[in-house]
């Protein structure tokens, strides 16, 4: 691949608090080569003859967005269940019927229309926590991983990488019960098996990565919680776990074991700096404690949080305790990770109702850097020589963004402010158009098959 030189107006370096104007960013074979500061910096060698050929970025370009946590077939549920009243378990039943409908075709097609959207939304990476694995009535698929399979090629459609958080999901409640119509499709039996599994799947397709997760405190037994942890830890790959969305969870696993789901997970050797808590929204005190000194990440999903009346995380004083925040679209309520980092400040300030916990630089963290590094992607979401060669470019002229500053940029633009999208040195996204894909036909056809 030849060398591509790429003239930001406005690019957010690495450890910086603001976006830094006139950023001369070179790529090759998919890395970034050089960045260089125009203004008040040292100017390259060839001065200003190197720029004729530069690709003009005009507005703000960011490293790559990533969505730590999503379930790609949840689209299909978009502004479908807001009828009535309800809760998460409510909704839950809807999501299930959508469940029941998927085949490894089907999911392939609305997967790859999904991610497609995230590319149209800056996302250069997802973690999939994948738990439907199955043919109806649980029986596999003559390949065990189809499912997987067609997740992963839906990434490779739609230009993004992708971490296949390959989901253990035994039981349908913490004391055990076993699971039951479409939630049999989600299962492998034992933990072992799980993983005897997972072994047989080895994509070995670069954009790709396979990781590991816990369904919930609900989901695996407490005595089976260690084979998952260790296959994880074994083989050097993320482990994600949902954490406490429901107040109902801990309820249960109070009674069943006499604590908390974080101080069950921390026993059984679950917590860590590889492993990612999904929501953490209703922990104790100490439970934020264990989570932070354990250094273990948690991705927060606003969107989600409030479209299924989960409750407000403590985010502030989980970044305090230790634990590195990222962020997740799960159910894709709504796929913006512009949104769901606001969010983060916006509702710490209703809950406490002061404002500024958290500053810009932190929330672009959680957008890019640590969301990658909570898939495995230790070499993405920075805009410095060596990294992958992400390129999120969001435009500063739009009807929401005109007249606001580059620092404010998370404060005031979505999705549809997302004008280039580069990964891994290809561009996916110009001019705000996906280059493969029809998104919003794919997604209306997508959807109507699973649903009508
Ligand atoms: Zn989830």
């Amino acid at each position: 691949m030849t060398a591509t030189r790429w003239l930001a107006e406005y690019a957010w370096l690495p450890d910086h608090a603001e976006p830094t104007p006139d950023v001369l960013i070179e790529t090759q074979d998919g890395r970034i080569t050089a960045v260089t500061p125009l203004v008040g910096g040292s100017a390259p060698a060839a001065g200003v003859e190197v720029l004729h050929d530069a690709v003009r970025l005009p507005g703000l370009t960011l490293p790559g967005l990533a969505n730590a946590h999503s379930h790609a077939f949840h689209r299909a549920l978009r502004g479908r269940t807001h009828d009535g009243r309800g809760d998460f378990w409510t909704w839950r039943d809807r999501m299930y019927e959508v469940a029941a409908r998927l085949d490894p075709d089907s999911y392939l097609a609305l997967a790859r229309a999904a991610y497609a959207e995230m590319a149209l939304a800056g996302i250069t990476c997802v973690g999939e926590f994948h738990y439907l694995h199955h043919g109806p009535g649980g029986i596999p698929y003559a390949d065990p991983n189809a499912m997987g399979a067609a997740l992963v090629e839906a990434a490779a459609h739609a230009g993004i990488r992708i971490t296949l958080l390959d989901t253990c999901y035994l039981t349908a409640t913490v004391d055990g019960e076993p699971l039951v119509g479409p939630q049999t499709r989600f299962g492998d039996g034992d933990a072992l098996r799980w993983a005897e599994r997972v072994d047989g799947f080895a994509p070995d397709d670069t954009h790709a990565r396979v990781g590991a997760a816990i369904h919930s405190v609900r989901a695996v037994p407490a005595g089976q919680l260690a084979t998952v942890a260790g296959w994880a830890d074994r083989r050097g790959v993320p482990l994600h776990v949902h954490l406490s969305e429901q107040p109902a969870e801990n309820d249960a696993c109070r009674a069943a074991h006499g604590c908390t789901p974080t101080r069950l997970l921390a026993d059984r050797g679950v917590l860590g700096r590889h492993t990612t808590a999904v929501h953490a929204t209703h922990p104790t005190g100490a439970d934020v404690t264990l989570l932070g000194d354990s250094r273990t990440g948690v991705c927060l999903c606003p969107t989600t949080e409030r479209d299924l009346a989960d409750g407000i995380g403590p985010a502030r004083r989980l970044a305090e305790a230790g634990s590195p925040l990222s962020l997740g679209s799960d159910s894709h309520a709504v796929v913006d990770l512009f949104e769901e980092a606001r969010a983060v400040e916006l509702d710490e300030r209703l809950r406490t109702r002061r404002r500024g916990h958290f500053a810009p630089d932190e929330l672009v963290t959680a957008a890019t850097v640590a969301g990658h590094a909570a898939l495995g992607w230790g070499d993405a979401g920075r805009l410095s020589v060596g990294d992958r060669a992400d390129l999120v470019t969001v435009r500063l002229d739009g009807v929401r963004t005109a007249g606001v500053p580059a620092v404010g940029a998370f404060f005031a633009a979505t999705a549809a402010d997302v004008t280039q999208v580069v990964v891994d040195g290809r561009v996916v996204v110009r001019d705000g158009r996906h280059l493969t894909v029809d998104v919003p036909a794919e997604l209306h056809d997508a959807v109507k098959e699973v649903t009508s």
